[in-house]
This record gives C-alpha cells, structure tokens and sequence, in this order.
C-alpha cells in the first residue's frame, strides 16, 4: 500500500510504497520537541514528487541523521541516515502522511533520551 505525505505547505512531497510498520515515538531532545513519530523504511522505497532537495537539514548529537524541515512551513515530515548495515533509510514522520490515523497505529515507546 502507498502513502502519500510531505510538508504542509507542499514544497515537500513523497510516496512510500509500503505498509505501516514498526512506528516508535522517541522521547530524546529532539523527538519530543519536533512530536515525531518514525517509521523506518528504505529509501528504494520512497519517491520524491517534489522537494528532495528542498529542505533545510537539521542535525545534532553523532550529526549521523539528516533531519529534514521545509523552511516555508516549518513542518519535518522525515529524516535520512543509512542504517547500521549501510542501507539508506528514511525515518517517516507519519504525522506528515495524509489519511493516517495515528491514534489507530500501534506505536512502541524508544528511550531515545538514555542512548
Ligand atoms: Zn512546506
């Protein structure tokens, strides 16, 4: 199943061919300010329509995962990092898909604060 998302504005905008997954709401600094919740998918499985290279990115801590904002609209809809084994990855904000019910989503807790 595909799910559509982006920023508000739509400066920012992307298909993910997958099925919902795995979401964690991380409770580290930067998690918690920004109310993400992630989902973890290969970046094979993301299309940009429009503004991949749009957003601003924000890193910090290891400075390893590119955490990409619209600078019209503030809003993050996703980070990029490539995982432990080399794959490039996509973090999804799934706040940021359209016609997602979070509520209904079974999202797993992460310590993020402690790592
Ligand atoms: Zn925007």
């Amino acid at each position: 199943m595909a799910h559509r998302g982006g920023c508000h504005c739509g400066a920012i905008a992307f298909d993910v061919d997958a099925s919902i997954e795995g979401v964690i709401e991380c409770n580290c600094s930067l998690c918690s300010k920004r109310g993400y919740l992630l989902w973890f998918v290969p970046r094979s499985q993301v299309t940009f329509r429009a503004g991949e290279h749009a957003s601003t990115v924000y890193r910090f801590n290891k400075h390893h995962i590119a955490h990409h904002f619209c600078p019209t609209c503030g809003c993050a809809p996703y980070a990029a990092a490539d995982a432990p084994d080399g794959t490039p990855t996509i973090a999804v904000n799934v706040r940021c898909l359209d016609g997602v019910d979070v509520h209904a989503l079974d999202i797993k807790p992460v310590d993020g604060r402690s790592c």
